[in-house]
C-alpha cells in the first residue's frame, strides 16, 4: 500500500523548514542547502518533479543584518526576510546550477491562493516551469503577509502549494522523526504512528509542541497534511537529519510518519474545487462538446461554445449547459465573459488574433471541470 503510493508518486512537494537550513537558526548553512539540492536533482532525475517549498529567509536575515537573535516584533521579521530571502535563492540558486538545473523563486501569500484568479495563475506558472524541468523554490511573502512567519514557518503554505501543482505526495521534513502517540522522551510506552489516515482526529492529540527555531509545531505539520489531503495529496512528516532523507522515502524505506489522503487524487480535487466556489455565469454548449466532456474527459475549447450569460472574470466559477439549460458541467474558466464571447465558436489557434494576446488553448482546462 504505502510503497505504492510513493512509488507511483510523479509530483513531489517538498517542505523543508528553518531548523534544516540554517546553523542553530542564525544564518544559512549552505551545505545542508547543498545536500537537499543535491538529493532533489537525483529525485528529478527519477522523473519525478519536484516544487521545494523553503524558509529560512528571517533566519539568514538576522545574520546578514548581524542582529543578535531572531526579532520578535513582526516587521523586524518582515525585514529580516527581505533581506534573507536575497540569500537563500542564491545558495539554491547556487546549488542547483552545479546539477545544471535552474531554480525559480516564487513568492506566495495564502490569500494568492484563495483568490482563484492569482490561484490559476500560480498554477499555471508552476506547471509550467515543472515541465521545463525547473525547481520552484517557494517561500511566504513575508513583506505582504505573516501568516507563516507567526504560526506555520511554511507548513500550511506546503499545502496549499500541494493541492495548487495537484501533487502526489508531500513531504514535510522536520526535527523529529514523525508523530508518536507521547512523548517519546517522557514516556516509555510512546508508540511510532507510521501510517494513519489525514483526517485521523486523534492525531491532533498526539501533536507535541514544535522545535524551537521554526514556527511550526506538529500541529501545524498534521493541519497542512489534512488540506493537502483534501487535494488527495498523501504526507509524510519525517525527519530532515536523516542521511539522504528523500532518496531513502523514494526507494520505499519506510521512513517517518504517512498520513493517507482517503479520497483518489481526481476526485478530491474536484470535490475541493466545487466546495470552494461560488457560480458567476453560464455558457451554453453545443452537442459536439458535451460528448467530448462526457465521454473523453477533454477540456473545453471555444469552438464549442454556442452562448454566454453572465459576467464572470478569469478564475470564476462557470456552470456549462446544453441547448435546454440542464447542467452539463461546472469548471474554473480561463477568459472573462466577453473574452470568451469573442472566442466563441472559433477554433484555439485564432486566440492571439482575437484577443491580442496568447492565452490558454482550453477554455476551462479538464483538472477545473467537474461533471454534473
Ligand atoms: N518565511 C519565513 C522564512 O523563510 C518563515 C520561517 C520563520 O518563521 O522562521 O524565514
Amino acid at each position: 500500500m504505502r510503497e505504492d503510493k510513493i512509488n507511483n508518486a510523479k509530483r513531489w512537494v517538498v517542505k523543508v523548514g528553518s531548523s534544516l537550513v540554517t546553523n542553530n537558526g542564525l544564518g544559512l548553512d549552505k551545505k545542508a542547502i547543498a545536500h537537499w539540492a543535491d538529493q532533489l536533482v537525483s529525485l528529478q532525475k527519477q522523473g519525478i518533479q519536484i516544487v521545494l517549498v523553503s524558509s529560512g529567509a528571517v533566519a539568514e536575515g538576522v545574520a546578514r543584518l548581524e542582529l543578535s537573535a531572531r526579532p520578535t516584533k513582526v516587521h523586524l521579521q518582515q525585514a529580516a526576510a527581505a533581506v534573507g530571502q536575497m540569500g537563500l535563492v542564491q545558495a539554491y540558486e547556487s546549488c542547483f546550477m552545479r546539477h545544471g538545473v535552474h531554480a525559480a523563486q516564487i513568492l506566495l501569500s495564502h490569500e494568492d491562493l484563495s483568490d482563484r484568479t492569482r490561484y490559476l495563475n500560480a498554477r499555471s506558472t508552476l506547471s509550467t516551469l515543472l515541465e521545463m524541468k525547473v525547481v520552484p523554490v517557494v517561500n511566504e511573502n513575508d513583506t505582504v503577509a505573516t501568516a507563516e512567519l507567526c504560526f506555520g514557518d511554511n507548513d500550511t503554505l506546503a499545502a496549499l502549494v500541494a493541492n495548487l501543482v495537484n501533487a502526489d505526495v508531500m513531504v514535510v521534513l522536520t526535527d523529529q522523526d514523525g508523530i508518536y502517540s507521547a512523548d517519546p522522551r517522557l514516556d516509555v510506552d510512546a508508540e511510532f504512528i507510521s501510517v494513519a489516515s489525514a483526517d485521523d482526529d486523534s492525531l491532533m492529540d498526539y501533536a507535541g509542541k514544535g522545535s524551537s527555531l521554526g514556527r511550526g509545531g506538529m500541529f501545524t505539520k498534521i493541519s497542512a497534511a489534512k488540506l493537502a489531503a483534501r487535494s488527495g495529496t498523501n504526507t509524510i512528516i519525517a525527519n530532515g537529519k536523516m542521511e539522504k532523507v528523500l532518496l531513502q522515502i523514494a526507494s520505499g524505506v519506510k521512513i517517518g510518519t504517512l498520513l493517507e489522503a482517503d479520497n483518489e487524487p481526481v476526485t478530491a480535487r474536484k470535490q475541493w474545487l466545487a466546495g470552494q466556489l461560488i457560480l458567476k455565469g453560464s455558457m451554453v454548449l453545443d452537442d459536439g462538446a458535451i460528448r467530448v466532456l462526457k465521454e473523453s474527459g477533454k477540456s473545453l475549447l471555444a469552438v464549442g461554445i454556442k452562448q454566454v450569460d453572465g459576467r464572470f472574470s478569469r478564475g470564476d466559477v462557470v456552470v456549462c449547459t446544453n441547448k435546454a439549460g440542464k447542467e452539463i458541467a461546472r469548471g474554473l474558466v480561463n477568459y472573462d465573459n466577453d473574452e470568451v464571447k469573442a472566442l466563441m465558436g472559433q477554433s484555439s489557434e485564432k486566440i492571439s488574433e482575437l484577443l491580442g494576446y496568447a492565452g490558454e488553448e482550453e477554455i476551462i482546462h479538464r483538472d477545473n471541470l467537474i461533471l454534473s
